[in-house]
């Protein structure tokens, strides 16, 4: 059911039985030239979509921008950056809370998001709430190993692919990601914005135009490539993330709720 086809007595009626919410949260930034800068909204919405027909839990309008401010050089991209998501989510949240919901459940797309939600979550948890967030591309490695990607790899574009195929720039699926050690050989990279040293991986802060030339990277998952994604792969992963988010949802929404904190 969506929030937002109801009336406010078909809500005050899902409030007497139930107070979860689920709220799909994504971004808005490159994912190289293959994808749509829409990718980590895409497939949350998509999730929320497979969920709906699963299951009788409350969804939210969805949060399309995110924290994105490393890949803020590709055109197109927009990021709230962690205070302005905090800012959004929390209200949004807090409004919600009011009206008596008390179990959160989060459809995340954007691992630049965690820091935001995770301080939402702990925000609300001191009210006497719980916030559960799910981050679909580390549960489907989880579900199958073989799913298991980084951002613009085989993962995301099969979830892409999932919600229409026509989405792919399939003239860009071969290319390579274009990754250069900016901060020299000495230093070279490891994944997202890490480098690696003497077999240690070191967080390096930087803007991701610096680090390659189309902005997709595939972190620590050597040989997830985006050409080896298919329609069927994507299709069998967000259906099973999507049972998967049932059951949760179905547990979750009886876990005891905290005792609010001073
Ligand atoms: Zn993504």
């Amino acid at each position: 059911m969506y929030l937002a086809k109801m009336n406010y007595l078909q809500v005050e009626d899902y409030l007497q039985h139930n107070d979860t919410i689920v709220i799909p949260v994504g971004s808005l930034e490159n994912h190289g030239l293959h994808l749509p800068l829409g990718t980590d909204a895409l497939i949350p919405e998509e999730l929320a979509r497979l969920l709906d027909a699963r299951s009788p839990l409350l969804i939210a309008p969805a949060v399309n921008y995110g924290a994105t401010d490393d890949l803020a050089g590709f055109a197109g991209t927009v990021s709230l950056g962690t205070e302005g998501l905090i800012s959004l989510l929390r209200s949004i949240c807090d409004q919600l809370y009011r009206h008596g919901f008390r179990h959160f459940i989060i459809l995340n797309g954007h691992g630049g998001n965690t820091a935001a939600i995770q301080t939402v979550g702990l925000h609300l948890y001191n009210k006497g709430a719980l916030l559960a967030n799910l981050n679909w591309w580390l549960m489907a490695g989880q579900l199958n190993p073989a799913w298991a990607g980084g951002h613009g790899g085989g993962e995301e574009t099969a979830g892409v692919m999932a919600v229409d195929p026509a989405l792919i720039k399939t003239e860009y699926l071969h290319q390579p990601e274009g990754i250069r050690n900016d901060l020299g050989d000495a230093l070279p990279y490891e994944a997202w914005t890490n480098v690696r040293y003497k077999g240690v991986s070191v967080s390096v802060p930087r803007r991701i135009d610096a680090i390659t030339d189309n902005g997709w990277l595939v972190h620590s998952f050597r040989g997830d490539v985006p050409d080896r994604a298919t329609p069927e792969w994507g299709r069998q992963m967000l259906a099973s993330v999507a049972d998967y988010i049932a059951d949760f949802g179905e547990v979750f929404a009886k876990a005891p709720l905290p005792v609010p904190q001073k």
